[in-house]
């Protein structure tokens, strides 16, 4: 939220989040509430007692810093806690409370997710903390999450509860709300698949890739050029967040346009809102001026270096991908006929090897191998174009889904040799 912005976009940005929210299944009807500290120093917060899935910027109340209130419907009872985070906090400007299901188990179990395992992940969600229980709607709440806060948190759990994240705009605290979950759930699929949690520490120490440089091209990169595949590009970005593929702070996609020529999307920005104008192009090594690409983007030149008939490539971390990525457990794709005509093998390879030695990375692509996993990083996957690159990330999640789903029923029973051969005859004749 900009901090010009008046009062009504204010009221209908913290309304239509609240939807969003709503209809992404991470608060109930009841539920929930998200709060923005305008520039004047007015805290508007969603109602008590108003339906979440329909809120209308015209039901949020104000409360201004003279005390004065306005609005035609009592504020949340959890106010006091939205209070205290700002006054612990002069840099925030948004704080966002909600119940969504991974994060309620873990603070059931009184457990702090730890983000070691998902540096991209810690990376957005910031300091995790921890508020032991107390009642809602009570300021003893209120003094032990803006504790947490005040020590530098911006996300932290309730004990018995659920979970509040803070923000400078709206946007950055749903960002880090919608990513911590993600984080949740994957965690939550990885101990499933049997990966036992690191001792609890600080997230600050999960290893960060370092961001390649890109010099800036002398003379600047045509940008006319491209225009239609930067508008294909975005809204390929935009459906993959939709489709819940790679949620929308975490993921890159990218498209050649030549040899050493390609666009790729930007680090820090969110993927469900992306336009073409956000979109950064990479030729011979040297960005236009603009956006940043994002991390991902080396390894992405190198794949397209390595394989001229790559044309499109998509890394992201749907949650069950991610938990195969997470435990360290490489899934077997041989589950039905779709999953190995498109993915044929999906290698796990060990975290940080795409920035480590990106042209040995890139040499593992090829017509038997589209598509790779990469510890606690997610997967690559190629294409020929850019729906079958997206296609073929598709087929790998609802692969890993039915994979983890299926281990409650039985043993998997792979296809076998012979019936692989059979595929492998009839779609890759050579
Ligand atoms: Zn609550």
């Amino acid at each position: 939220m900009n901090r010009a912005a008046s009062e009504p976009e204010v009221r209908d940005a913290i309304a239509a989040l609240m939807r969003r929210v709503y209809r992404a299944g991470m608060t109930t009807t009841s539920g929930g509430n998200i709060s923005v500290r305008d520039g004047n120093g007015t805290i508007w917060i969603t109602p008590a007692g108003r339906d979440k899935g329909a809120l209308r910027g015209e039901e949020i109340p104000g409360f201004h810093a003279d005390g004065t209130y306005e609005g035609r419907h009592p504020p949340s009872s959890e106010l006091p806690f939205h209070r205290a985070i700002y006054a612990a906090r002069p840099d925030l400007g948004a704080v966002i409370h909600a119940h969504p299901a991974a994060l309620v188990a873990f603070s059931i179990v009184r457990q702090r997710p730890d983000l070691r395992d998902l540096p991209e992940a810690a990376a957005v969600c910031g300091r995790i903390g921890y508020a032991t229980y107390a009642t809602p709607g009570e300021e003893e709440l209120g003094m032990l999450i803006a504790g947490e806060f005040r020590a530098g948190c911006d996300a932290v759990i309730m004990e018995n509860h659920a979970t509040v994240v803070g923000g400078k705009t709206l946007e950055d605290a749903i960002l880090r709300f919608e990513t911590f979950e993600h984080a949740a759930q994957v965690l939550i699929g990885a101990r499933a698949l049997g990966h036992v949690a690191a001792a609890e520490g600080s997230p600050d120490q999960a290893p960060r890739a370092a961001r390649p440089d890109w010099p800036e091209a002398q003379p600047p990169v045509n940008s006319v050029l491209g225009e239609a595949e930067r508008e294909e590009l975005a809204a390929m970005a935009r459906r993959c967040a939709a489709q819940g593929l790679a949620p929308a702070a975490l993921g890159c996609l990218s498209l050649r346009l030549g040899a050493d020529d390609f666009l790729v999307t930007p680090g820090g920005v969110a993927l469900n809102t992306l336009q073409p104008g956000q979109i950064a192009r990479i030729r011979e090594g040297s960005r236009e001026p603009g956006p940043e690409p994002h991390a991902a983007a080396a390894a992405h030149r190198a794949i397209y270096l390595a394989d001229p008939g790559t044309a499109a490539i998509v890394t992201a971390q749907p949650r069950d991908l991610m938990a195969f990525a997470v435990a360290g457990v490489k899934p077997d794709v041989r589950t039905i006929p779709e999953s190995w005509i498109l993915l044929r093998d999906l290698p796990l390879l060990p975290a940080g090897s795409p920035l480590a030695d990106s042209d040995g990375f890139a040499r593992r692509f090829g017509r038997e191998c589209p598509a790779v996993l990469v510890r606690n990083e997610g997967i690559y996957s190629t294409g020929a174009c850019l729906l079958e690159a997206f296609d073929r990330l598709e087929v790998a999640e609802f692969s890993a889904r039915s994979l983890i789903l299926g281990r409650s029923l039985g043993d998997m029973r792979p296809i076998g040799e012979r019936q692989v051969e059979a595929l492998r005859r009839k779609f890759f004749p050579s």
